[in-house]
């Protein structure tokens, strides 16, 4: 995992991008969503391998999972905007995967489970990988996973934050 402060900041830039109109209940769904895929955590506890299907980035991790995650909550909560409820959920909750994915450590992401159990990285993985643990984060390692997530996550994300906010102004203008 990248930390769930990292994932939590995506799925908030890709909120604001996604939905002009800034829903708060669904921005909070879609930062929910973004750290929800390691929940799996929770296999090691049952003795469930890494490389397991069910096991950490695995199933959680998929494209199928996010698809399915993503519309229950739009049936759920979306009420008219179901589309938008559905494709900004379903882009934060990936986006956690796609993040993983260019962590330096850990297994690759089991993004075409169940019909493919293989594992995947991205050819270019700036992203130091996080500590499972709280106890872990606040150690050297953890102050290493802040700055190359500032660097890689948290930078990107504020300018395109910017980027939106200074465009939303000029639009009002007009
Ligand atoms: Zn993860």
């Amino acid at each position: 995992m990248a930390s769930i402060f990292g994932h939590g900041f995506v799925a908030y830039t890709i909120a604001k991008v996604v939905d002009s109109t800034s829903h708060r209940l669904l921005v909070g769904l879609a930062i929910g969503s973004a750290m929800l895929p390691d929940i799996d955590v929770l296999a090691f506890s049952f003795g469930i391998d890494y490389h397991d299907p069910l096991g950490h980035r695995g199933f959680t991790h998929s494209i199928l999972f996010a698809i399915i995650w993503s519309c229950i909550l739009a049936f759920i909560f979306g009420k008219s905007r179901k589309l938008m409820f559905a494709v900004v959920l379903f882009l934060s909750t990936i986006s956690h995967g796609l993040l993983d994915a260019m962590t330096t450590g850990g297994e690759g992401v089991g993004f075409l489970i169940p019909l493919d159990h293989s594992r995947y990285f991205f050819p270019l993985r700036p992203i130091k990988v996080s500590p499972i643990g709280i106890e872990n984060f606040f150690s050297e390692w953890g102050v290493k996973v802040i700055l190359s997530e500032l660097q890689f996550i948290i930078l990107p994300c504020i300018i395109v934050l910017v980027v939106l906010y200074v465009f939303k102004k000029l639009n009002f203008k007009k």
